[in-house]
């Protein structure tokens, strides 16, 4: 089942297009690697999704229905979670109290967002603001989870985090995608992590679709895709791959 589908999407910033022509979409359950250079319009088409960003062509469906019209927060009821690079924590506030407070969770239960990351159960009276980034990010990647979204974008998670801690929230995504047939839509600048555990991928470049396919095939071809799309620090994660230094 198609939980999310774009058509022609455009997308930009003061009526000039930045993503264009998009069609993507994401099965329930799935996880969909959203890749490119820096500038490709990776964060600009997770915050047309999401309503953020102006839509200036296309159209948006999630669970079949259209999104024309609709707000920010109305998108988010439907059922579309968002994590933001930024995380976008109550830093002053309690893992609990953000749990509870994620969005348009008011009366969801937290204890399968509990389940899915164990880790945070010992840290449910720690203010947000002192956990680690690992932590942190996990809370961001809970919270959104509280609400039971149809489908959540998740942008550049990995950020200045360990590669052990990047590890373990891409398999706590797998483990979302798999027990509540969420889709997910993952930009991360970890290609080769993020391609081993996406089911597909779509490689953007100046805004536009470059390439897409199975993750697997974009894997197997991902020094070459590194050196045509994603810009030299990918090439120089692609090599290292290639020659073992990395998973
Ligand atoms: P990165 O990995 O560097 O974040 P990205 O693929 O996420 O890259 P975007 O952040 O979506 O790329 O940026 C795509 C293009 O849109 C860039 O040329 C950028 O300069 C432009 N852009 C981003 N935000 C704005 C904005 N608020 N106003 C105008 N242009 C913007």
């Amino acid at each position: 089942m198609t939980v999310l589908r774009t058509h022609d999407l455009t997308l930009g910033y003061e009526g000039k297009p930045v993503v264009r022509d998009l069609d993507l979409h994401v099965e329930a359950g799935e996880i969909v690697a959203l890749l490119g250079a820096n500038g490709a319009g990776k964060t600009t088409t997770l915050l047309g999704l999401s309503g953020l960003v102006e839509v200036l062509g296309g159209r948006i469906e999630l669970d079949g229905a259209d999104l024309a019209g609709v707000g920010p927060h109305q998108i988010a009821r439907r059922g579309l979670a968002h994590v933001p690079e930024d995380r976008a924590l109550f830093t002053d506030l309690t893992v609990r109290e953000n749990l509870q407070l994620g969005q348009h969770s008011r009366r969801a239960d937290v204890a399968p967002a509990l389940a899915l990351c164990p880790e945070l159960e010992p840290l449910l009276g720690r203010r947000a603001g002192l956990l680690s980034g690992g932590e942190q990010q996990m809370l961001a990647v809970a919270r959104a989870v509280v609400g039971g979204p149809r489908v959540l974008l998740v942008d550049e998670m990995s950020l200045g985090l360990a590669p052990l801690v990047v590890t373990r929230l891409l398999a706590v995504l797998r483990e979302v995608a798999a027990t509540t047939g969420c889709g997910i839509v993952l930009v991360e600048q970890h290609v080769q992590q993020a391609l081993a555990i996406a089911d597909r991928g779509y490689v953007l470049r100046r805004g536009r679709v470059a390439l897409e396919g199975a993750a697997a095939e974009l894997r197997r071809s991902a020094a070459l895709l590194a050196e045509s799309y994603l810009g030299d620090d990918a090439t120089e994660a692609a090599a290292q791959a290639a020659t073992g230094g990395a998973p």
